[in-house]
């Protein structure tokens, strides 16, 4: 048996209003477009959004698959697109960022200012030897200078390696060695939870011994730092000094523009390797056509770590590319109180917010209350990514946050992808919550069986890309046989050229629309059924004592697997029920939504759930507990202790 099965129903539809409609960035044409002439759509995408110094004649050559080249005898400079474009446009007064750092201090730059810094940055980094092509790890926290030194390390064509500033010595050096990076850009130390947290010490254990030739350090914490002399150097007195003036040169489309490490949920982090002009072309298309951006008017905020790709593609060069105005948030959510987002949607006049469903999920935890005490009425769309937003928390971020009328895009994309693949127009689609719904305009992407073949409406199976697009990965950075072995060797002889193969698992409901199911390596064989850990989750999450789930399947004498289920329970209730009141109600509600054969065998109530640091569950940890083996690799874990935490707690339970 190939395809999972489908046993969740949700029938709630959220079409845009007559008003949305009428302002709408997204039209029916951009799909029209796209289904006629599907490349030479990217191709005026292209030269509609970017500022080519030298205009491209290919639009795509796929004749070496799985690597593309996209736009590859046009030029042009990246930074120079997000930056100096809109500068000599006349909109060098607009505020590019507004900053606002975790004690409360803030600092805005305008695009003309924001350039300037890039420039100076820039001429820096070349006096200190960089060169279009080297490598460059950065290690920071969210300030300005982080989407500064991107910036200037692209405006040079050199490569960027950002590494999430949570992550320890041994894993920021396995990252350094990995790209063989010249340069690393860190601060003395950043803001976290009203404290302090040192970086530079961090830097100094990682690059004893590897190819890093200089430090280069932004002050922000203002804690004491060892310092190397001749290696290290202050941010300020290196790029405060250099002159304002430079000239961005031009490079080939395919100039690479950084490595990115994934997430490493399922396992080793893969270096994802991401060039220009494709790259560059996808995420502005998305940002302005899956966000409705009115670059006039509205602010923006994306609150991902810069770490991570939604950070690359939807903090720094979607909204610069496109001259958007945005927040960039330094802290944690709940510091110093747990409404300081909203405190500032309600300062900043946000009006379109980008955040994922474990954030969603942790306000729903703590209740409306915190949400309701500020003004909100800025929202006009929400965005969701990371992993599946479950209806309930769709319906609550939909009520609570959007005000009951704000369009919720959920996007669905990964680092591989670079860009958002599969998401509704929020002018066009009518919602379903829950559902990604559509590939965006220009992207072509199946479901299917294991042999490759389409599933039919109303199944689930594995979610394909089958045309190249213009912001999909380039490689792994020094092993091109694990890119092809990882994302193109299961259906590398399908008919009309090779397939991506995301790893996720996905159905298509009557209607055409997708439904991502997680990933396949967790779906569940119960006596022969194929479950989706999605599912289930969400059918916990729909019961009003819940407020995160996680699922997995565990091995089973009758059954071959059973339905595992770790839950944490919404703060006003979880005084109310006993763990087994709680886990016997919950078995039973999943056996009336879902059907008996999903009813969990074990439910466990837990205070927390073990996440990657971008805040993903992590399965297959949950899974060796349920199965009683030693844990595995927990390297990309965000909090080490919760599965002990955990383990205990099941063995109380008994
Ligand atoms: P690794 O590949 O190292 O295990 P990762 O897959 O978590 O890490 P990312 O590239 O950050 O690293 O995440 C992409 C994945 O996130 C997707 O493959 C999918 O599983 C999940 N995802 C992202 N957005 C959505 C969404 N809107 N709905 C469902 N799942 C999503
Ligand atoms: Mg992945």
């Amino acid at each position: 048996m190939n395809s999972i099965d489908s046993l969740l129903h949700e029938s709630r539809r959220f079409p845009p209003s007559p008003e949305f409609v009428a302002n709408a960035v997204a039209t029916p044409a951009l799909a029209a477009a796209a289904a006629s002439d599907r490349l030479g759509f990217w191709g005026d995408q292209a030269r509609e959004l970017l500022h080519w110094h030298q205009p491209f004649t290919e639009v795509l050559d796929w004749s070496n698959p799985p690597f593309a080249k996209w736009f590859a005898d046009g030029r042009l400079n990246v930074a120079y697109n997000c930056l100096d474009r809109h500068v000599l446009a006349g909109n060098g007064d607009r505020v590019a960022l507004h900053w606002e750092g975790e004690p409360g201090d803030s600092r805005s730059l305008t695009y003309a200012e924001l350039t300037a810094e890039v420039k100076k940055a820039a001429n820096a980094l070349a006096a200190l030897g960089v060169v279009r092509g080297d490598r460059i790890a950065l290690y920071l926290p969210v300030v300005p200078e982080a989407v500064i030194a991107m910036l200037a390390i692209a405006r040079l064509g050199a490569i960027h390696s950002v590494v999430f500033g949570g992550f320890s010595a041994d894993s920021l050096r396995a990252r350094i060695d990995d790209a063989q990076a010249k340069l690393v850009i860190t601060a003395d130390g950043g803001w976290r939870k009203g404290k302090v947290f040192p970086l530079k010490a961090t830097v100094d254990a990682a690059v004893e011994g590897t190819t890093v030739e200089h430090v280069l350090v932004v002050r922000r914490g203002e804690n004491d730092v060892e310092w190397t002399e001749g290696r290290d150097l202050w941010w300020h007195e290196a790029v405060g000094t250099a002159d304002a003036e430079h000239e961005a040169e031009a490079f080939e489309s395919e100039n690479p523009l950084f490595i990115l490490y994934t997430s490493g949920t399922t396992g080793k982090p893969k270096g994802i390797l991401h060039s220009s002009g494709g790259y560059l072309t996808q995420v502005a298309y998305t940002h302005k056509n899956v966000f409705d951006l009115h670059p006039e008017t509205d602010v923006y905020w994306c609150t991902a770590d810069v770490g991570w790709i939604t950070g690359h593609s939807y903090v720094v060069y979607g909204p610069l590319a496109n001259g958007a105005t945005q927040v960039l948030y330094e802290g944690t959510p709940d510091t110093p109180h747990p409404g300081r987002w909203w405190e500032l949607i309600e300062k900043y006049k946000v009006s379109i917010f980008y955040t994922a469903p474990t954030a969603i999920r942790s306000f729903m935890k703590l209740g409306r209350e915190i949400p309701d005490a500020f003004d909100l009425s800025s929202i006009r769309v929400l965005g969701s990514v990371g992993e599946p937003i479950n209806p309930e928390a769709w319906i609550w971020y939909r009520e609570v946050i959007g005000g009951g009328h704000a369009p919720i895009v959920d996007t669905w994309w990964q680092t591989e992808t670079g860009a958002i693949m599969v998401s509704p127009l929020p002018g066009i689609t009518s919602l379903k919550p829950g559902s990604a719904q559509t590939p965006i305009p220009g992207i072509e992407l199946a479901v299917v069986n294991d042999d490759g073949s389409p599933v039919e409406k109303g199944s689930g199976g594995l979610l394909v890309i089958t045309q190249p697009w213009p912001s999909m990965a380039r490689g792994i950075w020094g092993d091109n046989d694990r890119f092809i072995e990882t994302y193109w060797e299961k259906f590398a002889d399908a008919p009309g050229g090779p397939l991506y193969f995301a790893g996720d698992g996905a159905r298509l409901d009557e209607d055409g629309d997708l439904w991502l199911l997680g990933r396949v390596d967790d779906v569940m064989n119960v006596s022969g059924h194929r479950l989706s850990t999605a599912e289930i989750e969400s059918a916990l999450v729909s019961h009003p004592i819940v407020a995160e789930s996680a699922v997995v399947g565990a091995h089973d004498e009758t059954t071959g697997q059973a339905v595992v289920a770790f839950v944490i329970l919404r703060a006003e209730h979880a005084a109310d029920h006993t763990p087994e009141q709680a886990s016997a109600v919950l078995r039973g509600h999943v056996a009336t939504s879902i059907g008996a054969i999903a009813r969990p065998r074990e439910i466990f109530i837990v205070a927390e759930l073990p996440k990657t640091r971008s805040g993903k569950i992590m399965r297959r940890l949950l899974q060796d507990v349920a199965e009683g083996r030693a844990i595995g690799d927990t390297t990309t874990l965000a909090d080490t202790s919760v599965m002990q935490i955990i383990s205990d707690r099941m063995d109380a339970a008994g």
